[in-house]
């Protein structure tokens, strides 16, 4: 039998990438999909593709941000299909900026689609598959959700919010029969892994060497994911956070980071507190300077590093 034979999935920002991606997967599963995105246009592209191959979806144009269009979402798969088993709340955008160079703006509008949009999706969907006695949610949250990262403030302050928000709902539905996991991907090929090789300045192969298995995550590899989720073979998981898969290598950055300043035998800093004391390092003629409290400097590795020195290097 199929993993998802007979169950109703919806996913948003289903037309491009990681949910195009997880919607033909759920398909191919026995799951009737219905893709919403913002863009019509490409939720009814991934829509037809599964109704070519013979599956089961409908597309709708869906801001996750706006509660009506959410609950005219919930309120049409009901109508039409009876039941909501899995959501899929995926949907979402990347900035990457220096926290004094974000704006306002910026800030309420990546808010309100990756941390406002997962919550709406979770409120409306979550009665009704507590009534049902069952369900499946998975918030796509990411490694900067688990860690923090140069230029991440605002993006990794919405990802943490999903891990945490992902918990709390997880325990209010446990004895309802529903369960709440996320997802946190590392570097994935889509269209924001472009974004980030621009915003960075590092080719998606550079990117990719800062990963241990040494290439970038394909949308496939978040969909395996997202389907056991999605499935009874995680029946008994809920409240985790899963797929720290693609992220760049812990032991060889810090060992190489360490190499490159003795063969310099420049003088090195590691966890400063601030990047006013990195600064300090870098004037002094350090070679590499690791920012911050917790374990987020290494885990992005030399390529974040590199960044930062450029743009804190005494010219
Ligand atoms: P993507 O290719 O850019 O897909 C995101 C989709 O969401 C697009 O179809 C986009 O439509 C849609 N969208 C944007 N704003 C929306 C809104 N207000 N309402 C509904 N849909 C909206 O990105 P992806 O790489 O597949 O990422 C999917 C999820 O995984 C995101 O939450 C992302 O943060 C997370 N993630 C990605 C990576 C990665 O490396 N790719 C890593 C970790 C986590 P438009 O294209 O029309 O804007």
């Amino acid at each position: 039998m199929a993993r998802l034979e007979g169950k109703v999935a919806i996913i948003t920002g289903g037309g491009t990438g990681i949910g195009k991606a997880t919607a033909l997967r759920f398909a191919k599963e026995g799951a009737k999909v219905i893709v919403t995105d913002i863009n019509q246009e490409s939720a009814s592209k991934t829509a037809a593709e599964i109704q070519g191959a013979g599956g089961e979806a409908q597309a709708i144009a869906h801001d996750v941000t706006r509660e009506e269009q959410w609950e005219q979402v919930v309120a049409e798969t009901v109508k039409h299909y009876g039941k909501v088993d899995i959501l899929f709340n995926n949907a979402g955008i990347y900035i990457i900026k220096p926290l004094a160079e974000i704006t306002l703006e910026e800030w309420n509008r990546l808010m309100a689609i990756n941390v406002t949009g997962v919550f709406l999706g979770m409120k409306h969907t979550m009665p009704v598959m507590a009534k049902q006695k069952s369900g499946s949610v998975i918030n796509a949250s990411s490694i900067a959700g688990l860690i923090g990262a140069p230029g991440h403030v605002l993006y990794g302050a919405s990802k943490g919010a999903v891990r945490i928000m992902t918990k709390d709902a997880a325990i209010e539905y446990a004895s309802a029969g529903v369960r709440v996991n996320s997802i946190h991907p590392g570097y994935i090929d889509t269209g924001m892994v472009a974004y980030a090789s621009e915003a960075t300045k590092h080719s998606k192969e550079e990117l990719a060497q800062g990963v241990p298995t040494g290439r970038l995550g394909t949308v496939e590899d978040v969909s395996n994911v997202v389907l056991f989720l999605a499935s009874d073979e995680s029946a008994h998981v809920t409240g985790a956070e899963i797929g720290q898969f693609g992220h760049p290598k812990l032991g060889e950055t810090i060992a190489s980071i360490i190499e490159e300043c003795k063969r310099f035998q420049k003088p090195w800093g590691i966890f400063c507190p601030s990047i006013e004391h990195a600064e300090g390092w870098i004037q002094r003629g350090a070679s590499l300077v690791l920012v911050g409290s917790d374990a987020l400097w290494l885990l992005n590795g030399i390529n974040s590093l590199n960044g930062w020195k450029r743009k804190y290097s005494p010219k």
